[in-house]
């Protein structure tokens, strides 16, 4: 073999090696990134046991008060309200309600978001928020809204089968932001990753339950709150941020965002984002 030969059997080694090192990085990153979710789920069921347990019991009581007044507000609804048939039709949707609430409080206790999390993980691209990312989001949200570094956004992989059928429709389950990687919900456009994280907002102040909440508001009231004049009367009729439902207060949050960016008035949405930052979901 002459030296010319040699050289290119080295180098060629040498990529290989470089190659092999950088997939062995990426890998091993990758590896480590899905341990932390299975350590997530058990350090989250001791961390939020207390919340959990105490979230279940007020649902419990819900339950419980609305046995015992049962029998009273069916008396009122048949002498001075809307009558015995209107209040019974409704029974089935309170109770439909109390059912999903309940479930969503036991699926909590054990943990299910962070498993959820961890299963939905291993099918995309997962990366953390960048500290461009947290430190836009902190602007609005506030510094400790939330906690961001267990906040995955996850990308392509079996996402791109929900994408292609949702018309690329971002949307968050528990920590985990799922972004399509084309369209108008990608990362980059960081007015729907804040939007995104008012839901894991929700998710940390309520619990579970904002998924079913958010979705009834799509299937329902929308994301559509009004106008800044809106806002204001709403302000004056003594209408909280937690009034909104659960899309209109992402919305809310993302067109305050894309108002500042664009010099507009936000006066009328302060009130509200004072609210969010209080925690007042
Ligand atoms: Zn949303």
């Amino acid at each position: 073999m002459d030296e010319n030969a040699s050289k290119t059997h080295r180098v060629a080694w040498q990529q290989i090696g470089r190659r092999g090192a950088r997939v062995f990085v990426v890998v091993s990153a990758w590896l480590g990134d899905r341990l932390l979710d299975a350590a997530m789920w058990a350090v989250n069921l001791v961390r939020d046991l207390p919340l959990r347990l105490g979230r279940l019991a007020l649902a419990l009581w819900a339950g419980l008060v609305g046995v015992v007044l049962a029998l009273p507000q069916a008396r009122r609804a048949m002498s001075a309200g809307p009558g015995l048939r209107a209040w019974l039709a409704d029974v089935p949707r309170r109770v439909i309600f109390w059912l999903v609430l309940f479930l969503f409080r036991v699926l909590d206790l054990v943990g299910v978001p962070e498993l959820w999390s961890l299963l939905m993980r291993l099918t995309a691209r997962v990366t953390p928020l960048t500290g461009a990312e947290i430190a836009a989001a902190s602007a609005i949200l506030g510094p400790t809204a939330l906690r961001y570094a267990d906040v995955r956004v996850a990308e392509g992989g079996l996402l791109n089968l929900i994408f292609r059928h949702n018309q690329g429709r971002a949307f968050t389950t528990f920590h985990t932001i799922n972004m399509p990687t084309f369209g108008a919900h990608q990362r980059t456009n960081f007015a729907i990753l804040l939007h995104e994280l008012v839901h894991v907002y929700q998710y940390e102040r309520t619990g579970g339950l904002y998924i079913a909440e958010a979705i009834y508001a799509q299937l329902t009231t929308g994301y559509n709150y009004g106008s800044p004049e809106d806002l204001q009367q709403c302000l004056l009729t003594g209408v909280c941020y937690r009034d909104f439902n659960r899309e209109q207060q992402a919305q809310l949050v993302q067109d305050y965002y894309e108002r500042l960016q664009a010099n507009l008035p936000v006066a009328a949405y302060e009130p509200y984002i004072e609210e969010m930052r209080s925690g007042r979901v």
